[in-house]
């Protein structure tokens, strides 16, 4: 016998408006890739999302598009700030308050590589990776800390790597910036408990994009022989988990460090 929603329990009924919506989103470096999937993903979940996108104008308003036309709550935009220059990033937030207002979560994605063993680093090497995920990282959430300290469920979520955790050959400049955003979202947990707010990190292994497949095809091979699942994630999964932390759902995480990782550290 089917039951009517009156006569279904409450924690049991169903939802009338999908989960993220009424929230704004804003995401690093999404005009491809992870950003992209984590922006489509919320979208789809009914949040308003800020596609934040430093050169590829295009794809950024592909991704908006794409998210605004969907048959659901999301909309998007595309807002260009190179996330390195703090006054691009506080333009981004004039821009972000005029047509949106306040942002509920920021997701800190942006990010590049510059590999070379460390004998052959260059000081330029090692400050582009800094500057992009861990100063990027510090840039934003400067500029919206108060949106994230005023919102119902203030949501900081820093993406990360598995290489922060494990080190890598020819990555000591990533892997230093991707740890760095441990302790950084630890301490921002901690001085944003009071509010309600959460700061979580998430450390993806390797994961489908183009900054994976720029790799040789041997060495992927190599890559994947260590990983317990024997494949790479896809960007969906980890979209998947960052939705989550974005949900009310996640309320009581905060200060951690989420592997998604196929178990390769097992
Ligand atoms: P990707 O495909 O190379 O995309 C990088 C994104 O970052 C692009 O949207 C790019 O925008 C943007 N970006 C780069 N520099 C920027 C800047 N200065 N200001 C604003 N945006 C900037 O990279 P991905 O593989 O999706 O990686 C996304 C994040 O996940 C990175 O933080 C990466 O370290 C992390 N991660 C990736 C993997 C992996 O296996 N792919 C694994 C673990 C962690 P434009 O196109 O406009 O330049």
């Amino acid at each position: 016998m089917s039951s009517t929603s009156a006569e279904r329990p409450a924690d049991v009924e169903r939802p009338s408006r999908q989960p993220l919506a009424g929230q704004t989103c804003l995401v690093t470096g999404a005009s491809r890739g992870i950003g992209r999937g984590i922006a489509c993903e919320l979208g789809r979940h009914g949040a308003t999302i800020i596609v934040n996108y430093r050169s590829s104008e295009a794809a950024a308003h592909e991704v908006a598009d794409a998210i605004t036309d969907a048959d659901t709550e999301g909309t998007a935009r595309p807002i260009q700030a190179d996330v390195t220059d703090p006054s691009e990033v506080d333009a981004m937030r004039e821009a972000v308050r005029e047509t949106v207002g306040p942002i509920d979560v920021l997701v800190t994605n942006a990010g590049i590589t510059s590999d070379r063993t460390f004998a052959d680093m260059t000081r330029e090497d090692w400050h582009r990776v800094l500057d992009v995920s861990l100063h990027g990282t510090f840039n934003c959430t400067k500029a919206f800390y108060d949106d994230l300290e005023t919102a119902d469920d203030g949501r900081l979520i820093a993406i990360s790597s598995v290489v922060g955790k494990q080190g890598n050959v020819g990555q000591a400049n990533y892997a230093a910036a991707k740890s760095g955003l441990f302790g950084f979202t630890r301490s921002l947990a901690l001085e944003l408990a009071g509010s309600g707010a959460t700061a979580n990190c998430v450390a993806p292994g390797f994961t489908r994009t183009e900054m994976v497949e720029a790799i040789p095809d041997g060495i992927q091979d190599d890559l994947r022989d260590d990983i317990p699942l024997e494949r790479f994630a896809t960007v969906n999964e980890i979209a998947g988990l960052v939705r989550y932390l974005a949900g009310e759902r996640s309320g009581y995480i905060t200060g951690e460090v989420i592997d998604i990782n196929g178990g390769i550290d097992l």
